[in-house]
C-alpha cells in the first residue's frame, strides 16, 4: 500500500517526526505510506502491549461499536462496570474512574489528593513529587513534572508541587509540612530515561507516608499493566499505595486511562470529576479485551522471561561494545550509551527498518509489544549491533 500524496503541513508542528506516515501495522510490524516495513520496539510509546492492530481487540472494538458507543457519563454502562469490577478484584483499590489519556488520569489524581486534604487534612493540598519526574502534558501534570525543559514553560505553573530527590528518603522527610497531602512517584521514571525507585525506597516512603497520614500515589501509567511482568508495578515490592493511575498499555492502543483508589481514599463528590467521554462503553470494552490477555498468569511470566532475555541480550550487546549500564524491569529497558549518540542511532535504526526511541541523547529505551518473540528481539538486537560497530558513529560525536 503506498500513498505519496499525504500532505504533512496541516498538523501543528509540535515534535520532530520523520517525514514518513504509518499505514499499517500487525504484532511488532509497522508499514510506511511508502510500504516500507519497521520493526516496531517503541510501540505507541509502550502502549500497544499486544501489539499492532491485535485480531481479537478490533474484533470485540468491532463489536461494541456496533452494540452501544457512549450513553454519556451521566448513566452506566455495562462495559465500564466490568471494566471496574476486574481492575478493582486484580489490584488493592475499591474504585475506579475512566480518563482518556495519562496526563488526565494524573489530573484527577492531583484533585483526588487535594480533595482528601480538604475534607480529611485540614485544608493540606501540597504534594511531593520527584526531580525528573515526567506526568503528563496538562498544565497541572506539568506543574507536578520534575523535567527541566518544562520549567521555563506556560508561567505561571500550578503551584503546590514540591520536588524532591530521587530515591532518597531524606529530601522527601524534608519537605513534609502541615500543607502536605501526598507524594506521588513513578515506580520507574521511565520518560526520564528508566530510572527505576529501589525497592527499598518505595518500602521507606509506604512507611514514611503512612507515618504522616499522607497518600501515596503511584503514577503506574508507564509501568502498569503487565508491562514490568506483574500486572502492576506496585506488586514487586508489596508496597500498597493508595492511588493508583493507569494509561498507555490499559487500552491496548485506543485512548483509555483510569485512576484507581481505596475506598479511604475515595472522596470525590458529585460534580467534583467528570467528563464527556470518560468510561465510554466502547474504550472500555478495549480495556476488558486487553486485560483479559494481560492479566493471565501465563502471559504475565512470559513477558517477565522476555524480559530477563532481552535484558541479558543487552547487557551482552553493552559488553561487546565497551558501553553502558542495562536499567529497567521487565519489558522496559534501557541502554546506557555513555556518549550523546543516541539519536543518531534512532535516526540510522529507522533506516534500517528498525525504530527506537532515545529518551536522552545517551539513552535508548525499549518497550515493544508485551507479546514480542524472542526472534524479534534478535533482530533489534542485531539492527543494534551492526549500529554500533559502524565505525564513526560514536566517534563523530565522542
Ligand atoms: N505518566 C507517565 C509515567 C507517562 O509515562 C506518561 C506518558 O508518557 C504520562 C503520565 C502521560 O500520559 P499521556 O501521554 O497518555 O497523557
Amino acid at each position: 500500500m503506498t500513498d505519496a500524496t499525504l500532505a504533512f503541513d496541516a498538523l501543528m508542528e509540535i515534535t520532530a517526526r520523520p517525514p514518513i506516515a504509518f499505514v499499517r501495522g500487525e504484532g511488532s510490524y509497522l508499514w510506511d505510506n511508502t510500504g516500507k516495513r519497521y520493526l516496531d520496539f517503541v510501540q505507541g510509546w509502550a502502549v500497544n502491549c499486544l501489539g499492532h492492530a491485535p485480531p481479537e481487540l478490533a474484533e470485540v472494538i468491532s463489536a461494541q461499536a456496533k452494540r452501544l458507543i457512549t450513553p454519556s457519563p451521566a448513566y452506566y454502562n455495562d462495559a465500564s462496570l466490568k471494566l471496574a469490577k476486574a481492575l478493582t478484584d486484580l489490584s488493592c483499590f475499591d474504585r475506579v474512574f475512566f480518563a482518556n489519556s495519562g496526563a488526565e488520569a494524573n489530573e484527577g489524581a492531583i484533585k483526588l489528593a487535594r480533595k482528601y486534604g480538604a475534607v480529611r487534612k485540614g485544608g493540606a493540598f501540597e504534594i511531593i513529587t520527584f526531580e525528573g519526574a515526567f506526568h503528563g502534558r496538562t498544565l497541572a501534570t506539568m506543574s507536578a513534572s520534575g523535567k527541566k525543559a518544562f520549567e521555563p514553560l506556560f508561567e505561571p505553573k500550578v503551584s503546590g508541587f514540591r520536588k524532591a530527590k530521587w530515591n532518597d528518603l531524606g529530601s522527601v522527610e524534608e519537605l513534609i509540612t502541615d500543607n502536605t497531602v501526598a507524594v506521588m512517584l513513578e515506580p520507574i521514571q521511565g520518560e526520564a530515561g528508566v530510572w527505576p525507585a529501589s525497592d527499598k525506597f518505595l518500602r521507606e516512603l509506604r512507611a514514611l507516608t503512612s507515618a504522616h497520614g499522607l497518600l501515596l500515589i503511584f503514577d503506574e501509567i508507564q509501568t502498569g499493566m503487565g508491562r514490568t511482568g506483574k500486572l502492576f508495578h506496585y506488586e514487586h515490592t508489596g508496597v500498597t499505595p493508595d492511588i493508583m493511575t493507569l494509561g498507555k498499555g490499559i487500552g491496548g492502543g485506543v485512548p483509555l486511562a483510569a485512576l484507581l483508589a481505596t475506598e479511604a481514599a475515595s472522596c470525590f463528590e458529585h460534580g467534583d470529576q467528570g467528563g464527556t467521554f470518560n468510561g465510554n462503553a466502547l474504550m472500555c470494552a478495549a480495556g476488558l479485551a486487553v486485560l483479559e490477555q494481560v492479566a493471565a498468569p501465563a502471559f504475565l511470566k512470559s513477558v517477565a522471561e522476555n524480559g530477563l532475555y532481552l535484558e541479558s541480550e543487552l547487557q551482552r550487546l553493552s559488553a561487546r561494545h565497551g558501553i553502558g549500564e542495562v536499567r529497567g524491569r521487565g519489558l522496559l529497558l534501557a541502554l546506557d550509551l555513555r556518549v550523546p549518540i543516541a539519536p543518531l542511532i534512532v535516526a540510522a535504526a529507522l533506516d534500517d527498518g528498525v525504530l527506537l526511541n532515545a529518551p536522552r541523547p545517551d539513552t535508548l529505551r525499549f518497550m515493544p509489544a508485551l507479546n514480542v518473540s524472542r526472534q524479534e528481539i534478535d533482530l533489534m538486537i542485531q539492527c543494534l549491533d551492526a549500529l554500533l560497530n559502524t565505525a564513526g558513529v560514536a566517534r563523530r560525536v565522542a
